[in-house]
């Protein structure tokens, strides 16, 4: 099946416009990084390249060791900011696999030791905790 072509009018590339808040934790001039709204779990963080894509499927591999760098970044600063157990990295290509928003993301996510994660879209967290677990992020990353 042919996939749709890229939207350049999707939330993320909004985001990256700044034409929409987002909770940003981390920015270089190839990756942004900011809070889930409706978060798995606490920390829940999405690591976004800036060269627009659908998703894997059609990215430049050229951007994919600077986007994996990011993630481990993000990864680490997450579990240190949280105290985490582990750390779930994921990625969704296309609606059958899961996929809301047609901009290539990464899914970061702190784990607890015998905690599953909530549903995937499922409730808005308030703005006032996203603030908050931001900045510890922010904080982490710095350290
Ligand atoms: P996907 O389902 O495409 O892998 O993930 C999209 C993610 O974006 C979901 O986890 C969803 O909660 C999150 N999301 C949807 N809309 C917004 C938004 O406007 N801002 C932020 N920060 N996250 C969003």
């Amino acid at each position: 099946m042919t996939e749709a072509a890229y939207d350049t009018d999707n939330i993320f590339a909004k985001i990256l416009r700044g034409e929409i808040p987002s909770h940003r934790v981390y920015e270089d001039d190839a990756v942004i990084a900011f809070m889930d709204v409706m978060p798995q779990g606490p920390g829940h963080t999405l690591v976004v390249p800036k060269a627009p894509s659908r998703n894997l499927l059609d990215a430049d591999p050229s951007i994919f060791g600077h986007l994996l760098s990011a993630v481990q970044k993000v990864a680490l600063a997450v579990k240190k900011a949280f105290g985490a157990d582990g750390v779930t990295v994921m990625q969704f290509n296309e609606p059958a696999s899961g996929q809301t928003v047609y901009h290539l993301h990464v899914h970061v996510i702190p784990r607890f030791d015998g905690i599953p994660l909530k549903p995937h879209t499922g409730e808005m967290e308030k703005p006032e905790i996203l603030v908050g677990n931001a900045e510890k992020i922010r904080t982490a990353l710095k350290n």
